[in-house]
């Protein structure tokens, strides 16, 4: 009984301040205590300080998207517009936040298996370049572009015949309703080119969440090579080739920094002895949970500390239905600790085994089983970091009536 289970590694970037965990210089107990609880904080600084540690790795060429799937909050949103190179959209929703909080038309890209016709519609209209899925999209974006008299900008989205090993979440390689088999580019390009439409080039997404910089640095020449033997048997050169993404975060005990020092040389190395076809060709890299994901921290006041047959459970006004993905109940196989901390004894040593549980009235809603903590008390604010992606609106906030976390964004 009561074994004790790790946390994963507390991301970099945060500091205390008079023994609390501060974000962007505030303490925990003041954020809540103005913004109230629970409540996600964005750091603007880690932010910035991630893209520019990726841009000074990278290529120079290389564009960098952000997916904002990730995080779609105003104020993270725009933010991201003013450092990055593309937004990549997955809906209509989607579509109009990035035009509101300021995206341009042709820096944005819109990537999805299951378009609706007023969402082309929205798409076309608005100049997003379409990532096209199937043969039968591709018909419904010609026919409405023809329909409105405007060009579509086209891209094709190809269901790579591998995938990105050892990722988490795996988007090619077999059978995917993600993008088109390769099979079926050419004839597709084809029909893009021979209508009243632009085609853009190709969207490769192998996968996602990897850990290992020799599993991206693989899977980004598979891409690169896959790019070029498609434009070679279509006899034209992409404009515009976006190379996925996949890059990881550590969660979990164990899990390790992904090296991108060390991805950034292998591109640099491709893109010097890239195929004649794509020599003139603008590679793209999407991120999402890389871009944010530790920028972020999830805030929540415990409300009741009780014990029950010898475990003690700090029950908080947060849970599940906030931070899913922390109570492992998005796509992992095996429940694992997100990072947590005790946020206003941030400098305290642990001392004492408990469970973190959030107020729902399901045994699901556990957001750290098991950790080792300082002696926490009622009132006191629970930490769970790694909550800058897919936390807020990936997460059930309607389950039992409860209703959305605040969100803010500091310095
Ligand atoms: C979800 C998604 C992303 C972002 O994935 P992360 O794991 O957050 O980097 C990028 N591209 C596509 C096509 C996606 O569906």
């Amino acid at each position: 009984m009561n074994k004790v289970k790790p946390i994963g590694p507390i991301p970099d970037g945060y500091e205390s301040v008079s023994g609390e965990l501060a974000i962007g210089g505030a303490s925990a107990t003041d954020l809540v205590g103005e913004h109230g609880s629970p409540l996600f904080v964005y750091s603007e600084n880690l932010l910035s300080r991630r893209i520019e540690a990726l841009r000074a790795t990278m290529p120079e060429q290389l564009h960098i998207h952000y997916a904002m799937k990730a995080n779609p909050f105003t104020p993270v949103l725009s933010h991201m517009i003013t450092l990055v190179d593309g937004i990549d959209i997955a809906s209509g929703g989607e579509l109009a936040m990035a035009l509101g909080a300021g995206a341009t038309a042709g820096h944005i890209s819109f990537a999805g298996p299951g378009k609706r016709d007023d969402e082309l519609l929205q798409a076309i209209k608005a100049g997003v370049t379409i990532n096209i899925e199937s043969p039968n999209e591709c018909d419904r974006a010609l026919s409405i572009g023809a329909r409105e008299g405007i060009k579509p900008r086209l891209a094709v989205r190809v269901n790579p015949d591998f995938d990105l090993k050892g990722s988490g979440m795996k988007m090619g390689g077999g059978a995917k309703p993600f993008g088109m088999d390769t099979d079926l580019v050419a004839p597709t390009v084809r029909k893009i080119m021979a209508s009243d439409a632009h085609w853009r080039g190709f969207h490769i997404f192998a996968g996602s969440q990897a850990l290992k910089a020799d599993a991206i640095i693989e899977t980004q020449a598979q891409t690169i090579a896959l790019a070029a033997r498609l434009a070679d048997e279509i006899g034209h050169s992409p404009e515009h080739v976006n190379l996925g993404g996949g890059f990881g975060i550590p969660y979990f005990p164990g899990d390790e920094a992904l090296d991108i020092t060390e991805i950034g040389i292998a591109l640099k190395q491709q893109f010097s002895d890239l195929p004649a076809i794509l020599s003139n060709t603008q590679f793209a890299l999407e991120l999402g949970r890389y871009l944010v994901g530790e920028a972020g921290v999830y805030l929540t006041r415990i409300v009741d500390r009780k014990e029950s047959q010898g475990e003690t459970f700090l029950v908080t006004d947060g849970g599940l239905h906030h931070q899913l993905a922390a109570s492992g109940n998005f796509g992992t196989v095996i429940r694992r600790n997100y990072p947590a901390a005790i946020a206003n004894r941030y400098d305290q040593p642990s001392e004492e085994t408990v469970s973190i549980v959030g107020c729902l009235c399901t045994p699901l809603d556990l957001l750290s089983d098991r950790a080792e903590m300082p002696v926490a008390q009622v009132g006191d604010v629970v930490a769970i970091f790694c909550a800058g992606a897919y936390g807020a609106t990936a997460s059930p906030a309607n389950f039992l009536g409860q209703g959305a976390a605040k969100e803010v964004m500091v310095g």
